[in-house]
């Protein structure tokens, strides 16, 4: 298991399938299966079943699927894209994402 390198919050590009192009904010993040949710991206449509008597759960409701992390990459503001992601030890010694294109940090 790798570690991600997307963290919740985090701005990606959506890389393929019926989303490419797509750019949202991550929700969640799920290391064990190296997948993430994305807001607005890769929605499916799920049927709610009654539940008890109220009425108001009742319909189609739409929700984010969780995409692998390998479909997105980190949206760099500097090079409006989404982009590969290194990493930089500061002059604190902590580990700084960086944009492997600009080398600005992310
Ligand atoms: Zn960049």
């Amino acid at each position: 298991m790798s570690k991600m390198k997307i963290k919740k919050g985090d701005t990606v590009v959506v890389l393929s399938g019926d989303d490419k192009g797509a750019k949202g904010a991550v929700k969640l993040t799920m290391p064990k299966r190296q997948m993430v949710i994305v807001a607005g991206v890769n929605m499916i449509k799920k049927h709610q079943k009654p539940t008890g008597s109220t009425r108001t759960q009742v319909g189609i409701i739409e929700r984010e699927a969780p995409i692998h992390v390998s479909n997105v990459a980190l949206y760099c503001s500097h090079c409006e894209r989404g982009v590969r992601v290194g990493y930089q030890v500061a002059p604190d010694g902590s580990k700084v994402r960086v944009c492997r294109r600009c080398g600005e940090p992310l």
